[in-house]
């Protein structure tokens, strides 16, 4: 594909084409402004605006959007065009600094977790000038920011953007210990997306996958993923021309797509594009979700990013690899060649272990949701237990570090930080662990607990603003120091001692490793009832308003938006149910064996045999009466549901998802009894294996 450079980024408004229409000063001072977050002058955005005008409507733009990120996980936006009618019935098209800079969609209709009984229900967005404005739908969409008026933070962009600064003030501080003046530090992000695509006919035929994203019901087929054929197997041709089509979206909008395979699960697929900085990666990750789902529609598809949209086959989540760089290029989670830029390397990996280990509970929270409890710890996806992966030739470093002890295959001395030359780290992909929740893989850290249909914000919140605390207490202790080396030398040995035991590098999805984490004190929070009231504990609320990223109300707020979204989609699953097995399971099992006995009867009156229909009627009848036994007690817990956030998601996970269970046993075992023909709604083998 030739093209592709010219197509690449022709529907973003990115730096080259600022820096081809912006005129030079306005150009400069809109730079400064990306890179520093200084205040855009109304004199540069009145320009800014009318270029970025021009430049969209020769690209087909009709309408523009502030595009946001509100606290329901999806983005939001509101089209307005650019007609502005000049009173004698011609119009004109306009866009001002102010439009550009400054929206004002109605806050009240999104969550805002109980911040809205307190304050005013009116909100603003402020354009995001590092994340590039791009066309999408003839609409030129504005990355904002969305706030109260009273400054609450209302949405995901916000945070991210404050725990970007705030890890970005503490590495620089590090950074000067070591002699380099950095003015401005970022994380970067690479998020790998896992989706299954499946024909629209039969998502259509299953109320489940409509209402809930995932199915409800479902005998597994004959065949799932045993066979491991599935795995960056040949792609079937509908699923390539989709991919083929998906990138060519992504492209255009400046979204740099890279790799694209099969995954373990049949129908099931992954996308992943070359990393940038978080707060665009976490833009790009919601705009190639829109995409997948967009595209897929025009295939005949349904793309599904529900964590778990079929029992029984793996589910789907996303890798957030990340890692902290300089203005000036260089990969903090490099581990260089010298023993200096290892010392660097060592401080930096310490921060990140004493992050992980002493905030794990954020971690967790961040990935905490009711599709996401399908995955975590289900012999799939990593455990619900937050640890770390380093590979055994970091790990005996550590190790030599930590004891004062020779180490390794070289035998060798890491008992001083910065002494000798730490053992080439591999930065090969084949052999690392995969079962690990959190794993260095070489230059970077993968995240694999995310769940598919996340935004990645909240993840990387945590982790900067973890970080950024680990680099600040590094940071004033070194400071203050006589002799940087020794003192150096003193904390990560200690650090590391303390932190250790987040570190494990065996089988994370092994028996033996939950009980030895149990031992080791590690957290194993298996749901999200059990994740999210941690969230506001005094250590993390000590955390967030340290560093200015969240304040407690803010914080009080996304627990209980956490909670009440996790009671809202069991709810919903739960009434679907009900509703699929009084209008379709039942009704199916009636006919079926109602058929089975009428035939019987007549064979009886004619003296033909027939005890096949007869046993065959019975055990429908029979499983018949225990799915409405279920579904009666899965009536009667949806209706007891207490009304207090935390009691009800409690609730719903002790209660309510059991019965859900239960219902759902008998209505698969009655699946594979009722004839092909008489069943309501498509089934596995039908869904999974589409030619
Ligand atoms: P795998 O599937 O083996 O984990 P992939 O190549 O599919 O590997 O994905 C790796 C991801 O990590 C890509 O999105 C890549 O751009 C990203 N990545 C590479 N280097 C960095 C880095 N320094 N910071 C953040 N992400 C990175
Ligand atoms: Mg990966």
């Amino acid at each position: 594909m030739s093209r592709v450079p010219e197509m690449f980024g022709s529907l973003s408004f990115n730096e080259s084409v600022m820096r081809d229409r912006l005129p030079k000063d306005i150009f400069r001072a809109l730079k400064k402004t990306m890179e520093e977050g200084s205040p855009l002058a109304p004199g540069v955005a009145n320009v800014v605006a009318s270029v970025m005008k021009d430049w969209a409507i020769e690209h087909g733009a009709t309408h523009f959007t502030h595009w946001f990120q509100p606290m329901t996980g999806v983005t939001a936006e509101k089209h307005d065009s650019f007609l502005s009618p000049q009173g004698d019935g011609s119009v004109i098209m306009e866009f001002s600094g102010k439009e550009l800079t400054k929206g004002e969609p109605d806050a009240s209709s999104f969550p805002s977790g109980g911040l809205r009984a307190t304050f005013e229900a009116r909100g603003y967005t402020a354009w995001d000038p590092t994340s590039y404005a791009f066309i999408k739908d003839n609409t030129l969409c504005i990355p904002t920011a969305f706030c109260s008026y009273t400054g609450e933070i209302l949405d995901k962009k916000t945070p991210l953007l404050r725990s970007m600064d705030a890890i970005s003030k503490q590495a620089c501080r590090v950074l000067k210990l070591f002699g380099k003046d950095v003015r401005r530090v970022t994380t970067t992000v690479g998020a790998e997306q896992e989706y299954f695509l499946i024909n629209k006919e039969d998502y259509a035929k299953r109320l489940d996958l409509i209402l809930s994203g995932r199915t409800l019901f479902g005998a597994p087929a004959p065949k799932g993923q045993e066979l491991e054929d599935h795995y960056f197997g040949s792609i079937r041709p509908r699923v390539k021309a989709f991919m083929d089509d998906l990138n060519e979206e992504l492209w255009k909008l400046g979204v740099a797509a890279k790799t694209e395979h099969n995954e373990v699960a049949p129908c099931q697929h992954e996308m992943a594009p070359v990393f940038s900085t978080t707060n665009i990666a976490t833009d790009h990750n919601q705009l190639a979700m829109e995409m997948m789902k967009k595209v897929a529609s025009r295939h005949g598809f349904v793309c599904l990013l529900h964590e778990k949209p079929f029992e029984g086959i793996n589910g789907s989540g996303k890798h957030n690899n990340w890692s902290i760089s300089t203005d000036t290029g260089e990969n903090l989670l490099d581990p260089g060649k010298t023993p200096i830029s290892n010392a660097q390397f060592l401080l930096f990996l310490t921060a990140v272990i004493k992050a992980v280990d002493e905030y794990q509970d954020l971690l967790r929270i961040s990935v905490a949701s009711a599709g996401n409890d399908h995955r975590l710890g289900a012999n799939e996806a990593p455990p619900a237990i937050v640890s770390m992966y380093v590979g055994d030739d970091l790990d005996a470093v550590i190790e030599s570090l930590v004891s004062g002890k020779a180490c390794g295959d070289s035998q060798k001395e890491y008992v001083s930080v910065g002494a000798s030359v730490l053992p080439p780290i591999p930065l090969d992909h084949s052999d690392r662990n995969r079962t690990s929740p959190f794993a260095f893989t070489g230059n970077k850290f993968e995240f694999r607990m995310p769940g598919s249909s996340f935004n990645i914000a909240c993840t990387n919140i945590m982790l900067n603003t973890a970080v950024a605390e680990s680099l600040r207490v590094f940071a004033d202790e070194l400071e203050g120091a006589d002799n940087f080396e020794a003192a150096l030398n003193a904390l990560v040995r200690r650090e590391l001692a303390a932190h250790r035991r987040i570190i494990f590098n065996g089988n994370g999805y092994s028996r033996e490793w939950e009980e030895e984490a149990a031992r080791r004190g590690l957290l194993n929070l298996r749901s999200t009832p059990d994740a999210l009231p941690l969230y506001t504990s005094e250590k993390n609320v000590a955390l967030f308003t340290r560093h200015g990223v969240y304040t407690v109300e803010e914080m009080k707020s996304r627990e209980e938006i956490g909670l009440e979204e996790y009671n809202k989609t069991i709810h919903i699953e739960a009434e679907t149910m009900l509703r699929m097995i009084s209008r379709q399971i039942l009704p199916a099992c009636f006919d079926y064996s109602g058929k089975l006995a009428s035939s019987a009867a007549v064979k009886a009156g004619l003296g033909i045999e027939a005890s096949a229909e007869k046993t065959l009627a019975g055990k429908i009848s029979g499983k018949s009466s225990e799915l409405l036994a279920g579904e009666e007690q899965l009536r009667s817990r949806v209706d007891a549901v207490p009304q207090d956030v935390h009691e009800a998601a409690a609730y719903y996970r002790a209660e309510v998802i059991p019965a859900m269970e239960q219902a759902r046993a008998a209505a698969d075992s009655l699946e594979v009894l009722v004839g092909k023909e008489s069943w309501p709604f498509p089934v596995y083998e039908d869904i999974l294996f589409y030619v």
